[in-house]
C-alpha cells in the first residue's frame, strides 16, 4: 500500500514538474550574445565565493545549466589559450594555442564569421586585451606568449571593441611600431588612460593598464561593469546585432596564487556584471547570455572547518588548473540548447547554429 502511494506521488510529481527547456522570449534566434567567461571558475569557486554573500546571486537566477568538459587536444588539463580557442573555432587544440587548430592551421573564428553578417564584435577583460582568453576570439598565433603579434590582429578588423589592459603591446613593442597610430588610421578610436570614461565610438581600443588591470583588492572598483556597459552601448548603437565576450580574467589568477580572498573578490565583481547583463537581457528579450569558464584553477575544495563547522576551509590542491567539468549557465533565446553535459567544442557548434553561421571546412 505504502509503495503504491509513493509510486503515485512520484508519477504526480513527474506530471507536475514543468519542463524548464521552454524560454518565453519573442524569437528563437538571439540578436545579441553576451558570452561571459570566468577564467578558472569552477563549481567550488562559485560555491565558495557566494557562500555568505548577502546580495543577489547571479548564478542562482539561471534555470538552464549545463556542464562542459574542458580537456584540450594534448592535455586533459587545458590552459586558457586552448580553453578559449575552442569557443572561437570549435576545435580542441594544444595548450598555448590562440585561434589555431591542433595542426597549427589558422581557422576562421566566430568573430570573422560574424563580421561577414555585419555583426558587431567586442572583448572586455580584466587582463590585457591581448591575453589568451580575449586573444582567442580575434587572433591566430601558435603561442599565447606572442602578445605583440596578437595585438596586430586587432588591425585586421574582426574585433570592433576591445577594453582592458595591455597598452605596452601597442606602444612599447619590440618592433617599435606604434599600433595605436596604425589603428587610428584604420578608423579606430584608441585610448590609453587609467580610468574608464564614456566614449562614443564605432571601433574602439581602450587600454587602462600596461599589462593586466589592477585587482579588486587593490581598488579596481566597478571597471568591469562599466567597461561591459560601454561596449554594449557602442555595439548596440553602431551594429544592433552583436557578440560581446566579457572575461573575469583574474578569478584564475587568485587560483594560481592559492589566494581564496583574491579569487573571491574577483568572482563577486564578475557576479555583479552577470546580474546587470541579465537585467538588460530580460528587458531586451533578444539577448542570449552565456556564463561559463575555460577550466577550473587551483583544484579548490571546501573542506570542513573544525574550528567553525558552519563554515569551510578553502583548500587548493595545486597552483595550476584542473580537469574537472565547469558549469555553463544560459538565459535568453536558444538558452535551452545549453542544458546537459557536453564537450567544450559543443558550445561553439550550438552558437553557430543559433547565429545561423556556416562552418567553412
Ligand atoms: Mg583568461
Ligand atoms: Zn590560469
Amino acid at each position: 500500500m505504502k509503495i503504491r502511494i509513493i509510486l503515485g506521488l512520484l508519477i504526480c510529481i513527474n506530471i507536475w514538474v514543468e519542463p524548464i527547456t521552454a524560454w518565453p522570449g519573442k524569437s528563437k534566434k538571439p540578436k545579441k550574445v553576451v558570452f561571459l567567461i570566468g577564467d578558472g571558475m569552477g563549481l567550488t569557486q562559485i560555491t565558495g565565493a557566494m557562500a555568505n554573500y548577502k546580495g543577489r546571486n547571479a548564478f542562482e537566477r539561471f534555470k538552464i545549466i549545463g556542464f562542459s568538459k574542458t580537456a584540450s587536444s594534448d592535455n586533459y588539463v587545458t590552459d586558457s589559450g586552448a580553453g578559449a580557442t575552442v569557443f572561437s573555432i570549435g576545435k580542441k587544440t594544444f595548450n598555448g594555442a590562440i585561434g589555431v587548430d591542433s595542426a597549427r592551421g589558422e581557422k576562421e573564428g566566430l568573430f570573422e564569421k560574424l563580421k561577414t553578417k555585419r555583426w558587431g564584435t567586442g572583448v572586455v577583460a580584466t587582463s590585457s586585451v591581448t591575453h589568451a582568453t580575449p586573444a582567442s576570439f580575434y587572433a591566430h598565433v601558435s603561442s599565447r606568449q606572442s602578445q605583440d603579434e596578437i595585438a596586430e590582429f586587432l588591425i585586421t578588423d574582426n574585433c570592433d571593441i576591445a577594453i582592458g589592459g595591455g597598452k605596452q603591446f601597442f606602444t612599447s613593442r619590440k618592433d617599435k611600431r606604434n599600433l595605436f597610430k596604425e589603428l587610428h588610421e584604420k578608423g579606430f578610436t584608441t585610448i590609453a588612460d587609467t580610468v574608464l570614461k564614456t566614449v562614443d565610438a564605432k571601433k574602439l581600443i581602450y587600454t587602462l593598464a600596461d599589462n593586466g588591470m589592477k585587482t579588486m583588492q587593490d581598488g579596481r572598483g566597478e571597471y568591469l561593469l562599466n567597461a561591459t556597459l560601454l561596449a554594449q552601448q557602442n555595439l548596440q548603437k553602431y551594429y544592433g546585432n552583436y557578440f560581446l565576450m566579457v572575461e573575469g580574467s583574474q578569478i584564475d589568477w587568485g587560483g594560481h596564487d592559492n589566494n581564496f580572498e583574491y579569487m573571491k573578490a574577483e568572482l563577486l565583481d564578475f557576479n555583479q556584471v552577470i546580474n546587470e547583463v541579465l537585467d538588460a537581457a530580460i528587458k531586451d528579450g533578444n539577448t542570449l547570455v552565456i556564463v561559463t569558464a575555460d577550466h577550473e584553477c587551483g583544484g579548490l575544495s571546501l573542506l570542513e572547518n573544525k574550528d567553525n563547522k558552519l563554515t569551510f576551509k578553502p583548500h587548493f590542491a595545486s597552483e595550476g588548473h584542473s580537469g574537472v567539468m565547469v558549469p555553463v549557465f544560459a538565459y535568453g533565446p536558444g538558452a535551452e540548447q545549453f542544458a546537459g553535459i557536453y564537450d567544450n567544442t559543443a558550445i561553439y557548434y550550438k552558437l553557430l547554429k543559433l547565429l545561423s553561421l556556416n562552418e567553412k571546412l
